[in-house]
């Protein structure tokens, strides 16, 4: 099945299986009083089986789920001692960057004074160098000449960051990105808050720059705080979505909600781009603050009963889980694609697409997606659909999630994937190959639901 690298990302496995996800770790969240780590407060989890909570539950980092990244574990019973709360204080402390957003914003404002000639970026520690620096790099690799050009496009000289499980950054094709921009002028937005999507922000902040009459404005929320090397303190805000943390404290939390303040009538959309890595719930509850805060600055205005417009960029077999927190988003199918990342590049073959879509609360009609790629209008449904998404008369809808066409199953009524069939055993359509084992259809020994036949408790009588 397709997906491929998508696997990694814990969502794979839930295409082709009809049951229940197994074991794993469920999130519970972040909850009051929670310990902090250098990344900000730490969620709770507890340990699941078959579906079912079992064991202790513990905190974890919100932000990185490879303990290599960071290794904070405390059990949610665990008795901490004074010693060690200061001592983890310490910690986090010492563990934030070494120049500040305010510091990083003066050098930045020394760094364009200089000549080309002395303009020179640290690969090694991915910093913009001042002359006085250089020594203390003499045997780093350099990027010499930064031009202003390149200044305003840092996702070109930062490297994308690799990590699998906690920060890989997918940063988009420029087809899709200007394909974003245009469509978010058209619907009418001169405000973007960019959550984790900084090659969105700086296309915006360059054009701004250059252009007289481009009126859009755009402010980065992202952990990644290699960026506040290049944006002032009101346009860059370092941020972790999956627990809503402000590194920068009360005053970036102003400088956001400044930002979504729209004044002369400007309206503002929420755009994200957040890791795939599966923490659905944590995500929405972030974007659900984030909309407060909107909110909250639209007060007495009339009509205030409305969600931020949003565009939530994910793939679409996360969609049941996305309107599980969100049900008035609806799932585009403009595939969004990917410069570093070979899967996701946009195929002619069919195969090897990006699985990535939009999802929105903005009415889909007005999501007007490119004829030219094969997009076509579908009156019925009301949305733009792929080409390979054909109608279907019994569903009355474009059914296709993935671009390929669909069939119908009768006996599911509803379509299912062009490369599944109907098992009769599970009673739902499943790939050919798959094995019939479903917890909630019962044992195959006793019947009985919520085990499998390897563990049994009649077997063990017997
Ligand atoms: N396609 C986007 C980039 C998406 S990659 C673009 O081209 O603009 C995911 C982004 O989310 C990266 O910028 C990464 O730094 C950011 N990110 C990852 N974890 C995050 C977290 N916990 N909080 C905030 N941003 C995060
Ligand atoms: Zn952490
Ligand atoms: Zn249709
Ligand atoms: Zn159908
Ligand atoms: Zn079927």
């Amino acid at each position: 099945e397709g997906g491929g690298d998508m696997a990694a990302g814990g969502a794979g496995d839930r295409e082709g299986r009809c049951g229940p996800a197994a074991g794993g770790l469920a999130l519970l969240g972040l909850v009051p009083g929670a310990p902090s780590c250098p990344h900000g407060p730490a969620l709770l989890f507890v340990k699941t089986s078959q579906g079912k909570e079992e064991g202790r539950r513990f905190y974890a980092c919100s932000a990185c789920r490879d303990r290599k990244d960071c290794n904070f574990f405390q059990w949610e019973d665990e008795k901490v001692s004074k010693t060690r709360l200061a001592a983890r204080e310490e910690y986090n402390r010492s563990h934030q960057p070494f120049f500040t957003h305010r510091q990083n914003a003066e050098r930045y404002k020394n760094f364009v004074l200089l000549p080309l000639s002395k303009r020179r970026f640290c690969q090694e520690c991915q910093q913009l160098l001042l002359p006085a620096e250089w020594e203390k790099h003499s045997d780093h690799q350099f990027l010499c000449d930064i031009s202003t050009a390149q200044l305003k496009s840092p996702s070109r000289i930062l490297y994308p960051l690799e990590n699998k499980k906690t920060n890989a950054q997918y940063l988009f094709a420029d087809r899709s990105c200007e394909f974003l921009l245009d469509l978010i002028i058209d619907l009418g937005f001169r405000r973007v808050l960019s959550v984790g999507t900084p090659r969105l922000h700086e296309i915006i902040q360059s054009k701004a720059s250059q252009e007289e009459d481009f009126r859009v404005r755009s402010l980065l929320l992202d952990i990644d705080f290699r960026y506040s090397q290049f944006y002032a303190e009101d346009e860059f805000c370092h941020y972790n979505m999956f627990n809503h943390y402000f590194f920068g404290g009360e005053a970036a939390r102003e400088t956001c909600r400044k930002f979504l303040y729209q004044d002369n009538g400007e309206r503002v959309i929420m755009v994200t781009d957040p890791p795939f890595g599966g923490l659905v719930e944590a995500l929405a509850s972030s974007f659900k603050k984030l909309m407060a805060m909107w909110k909250e600055t639209e007060e007495g205005e009339e009509g205030g009963i409305q969600e931020m417009p949003t565009f939530w960029i994910f793939p679409y077999f996360f969609e049941s889980r996305i309107l599980e927190f969100f049900p008035s988003f609806s799932m585009m199918d403009y595939q969004v694609d990917y410069d570093n990342h070979a899967l996701y590049k946009h195929g002619k073959t069919g195969r090897r697409q990006s699985p990535v879509r939009i999802f929105t609360n903005l009415t889909p009609s007005t999501i007007v997606l490119p004829v030219e790629e094969g997009y076509r209008f579908c009156t019925i449904c009301q949305r733009y659909v792929t080409s390979g998404n054909k109608h279907c008369e019994i569903c009355n809808s474009c059914t296709s999630k993935d671009g390929r066409q669909w069939k119908h199953c009768v006996l599911c009524k509803k379509c299912v994937k062009p490369s599944w069939f109907h098992c009769n055993n599970c009673n739902c359509c499943a790939l050919q190959n798959h094995t019939c084992e479903k917890t909630d259809a019962g044992c195959f020994v006793c019947g009985k639901a919520g085990h499998k036949r390897s563990t049994c408790p009649s077997l063990s009588h017997a």
